[in-house]
């Protein structure tokens, strides 16, 4: 998609916010333990390359990534700190996997195996073994799977690295910790039958590590909490204060009054009750803001303004308490005056979570990089 950059529509990143959370994240965790910044999904719609150096500014020493292409671009674009895939590469790509030095997550013997075969002499695959031990998307299920493939990887130590261990927790994030004890019983059988560990043992997504502290580990896989989010949403309180990092902000491009009784958008489904101040605002659900947020708002000068009608695909519609200029700048998350709304506010009233929010805005929306120290 085009690049709005002739539109005043702009997600910005407030890198300072980025290096503080990470700073605050990596001065609670034990002496010697690395932090891995989780940067799938263009850094939670952040801006991967952006993100993998503010977060590597503030100290973080590897990255995680969902798929081979994030990892390429990271590679790409000159990080040659390690980089984990978190999903499932396709064996056929192994050979990328060396010549690159990118680790991958390996959740069956049959992985290597079909690796195996696609790798030519000395190259070196850096696998971490995947552990289900509830989530139920990838990995070993049972240690003795485990234990088979750990031996044929020292058979093929040509070929294999045995660098990483590690499980994803399913419930981190609730109050209820039953599910995670479960959980962390079954990593400790699968760990048992390891003689030696490798250089990375990682359980700890962001929720575990906030909340989680008993936990094993040298290594965490920090995502949602370096972008200043509360993985829980709103249900447990952060150990520290988060600092959101995104503010999406536009402009009015248009403004009317509109007569008692005329309608705005698509379906007519609001109409005037009186003569009102209607302002136009050059986003929509092209731009990954969602359609449902009719009835939501946003700020328009420290007030909070309805947004009325249908959100269409690249506009919508508020009503303004009286007439502003063109070009007033609009807050659809971020602070305004002393008033605020943020990327939870914009979930909840959307039926989601504040992760899909974020990274689903478009490319069509251009990033602006506050407090970047190369810009
Ligand atoms: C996405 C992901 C993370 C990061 O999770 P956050 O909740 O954003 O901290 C960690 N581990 C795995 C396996 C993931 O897929």
């Amino acid at each position: 998609m085009n690049t709005g950059t002739h539109r005043p529509t702009v997600i910005k990143v407030d890198a300072q916010a980025i290096r503080q959370n990470i700073k605050q994240e990596l001065g609670r965790l034990q002496p010697g333990n690395e932090l891995f910044a989780v940067i799938k999904a263009n850094g939670y719609g952040h801006g991967l390359t952006h993100v993998a150096r503010f977060a590597s500014e503030a100290g973080a020493t590897g990255f995680c990534v969902a798929i081979l292409d994030e990892a390429l671009e990271l590679r790409e674009a000159g990080f040659n700190q390690p980089i984990l895939v978190l999903g499932i590469v396709e064996p056929k790509y192994a050979q990328i996997l060396a010549d690159q030095k990118i680790s991958v997550a390996v959740g069956s013997q049959q992985w290597l195996e079909e690796a195996n075969k696609v790798l030519c002499g000395d190259s070196v695959v850096r696998v971490h073994f995947a552990l289900d031990t509830g989530m139920g998307r990838i990995g070993f299920q049972e240690p003795v799977e485990l234990k088979a493939a750990v031996a044929y990887l020292k058979m093929h130590s040509d070929c294999f690295l045995f660098e990483g261990i590690f499980t994803h927790f399913a419930t981190a994030d609730e109050l209820d910790d039953h599910y995670f004890n479960t959980q962390v019983a079954r990593f400790k059988a699968f760990m048992a039958i390891l003689t030696k560990k490798p250089r990375y043992v990682h359980v700890a997504n962001s929720a575990t590590s906030l909340w989680h502290k008993a936990c094993e580990g040298n290594m965490i896989r920090f995502g949602i909490a370096l972008y200043g989010m509360n993985p829980s949403g709103r249900m447990i309180k952060e150990p520290y204060e988060l600092q959101p990092a995104l503010a999406l902000t536009s402009a009015l491009v248009f403004v009317k009054l509109l007569k008692k009784g005329r309608s705005v958008s698509y379906g007519a489904t609001y109409t005037a009750e009186e003569d009102e101040w209607i302002g136009t605002v050059p986003i929509g659900y092209a731009d990954g803001y969602p359609r449902c947020l009719q009835g939501f708002h946003v700020l328009v000068n420290g007030h909070f303004c309805e947004i009325v009608g249908r959100v269409c695909m690249d506009q919508l519609m508020i009503r303004l308490p009286k007439h502003y200029e063109i070009g007033t700048e609009v807050v659809l998350i971020g602070k305004s005056g002393d008033k605020e709304i943020s990327m939870v506010d914009v979930a909840e009233k959307s039926g989601t979570i504040n992760y899909e929010i974020a990274c689903r805005f478009s490319s069509r929306i251009p990033r602006n990089y506050l407090n970047d120290h190369e810009s």
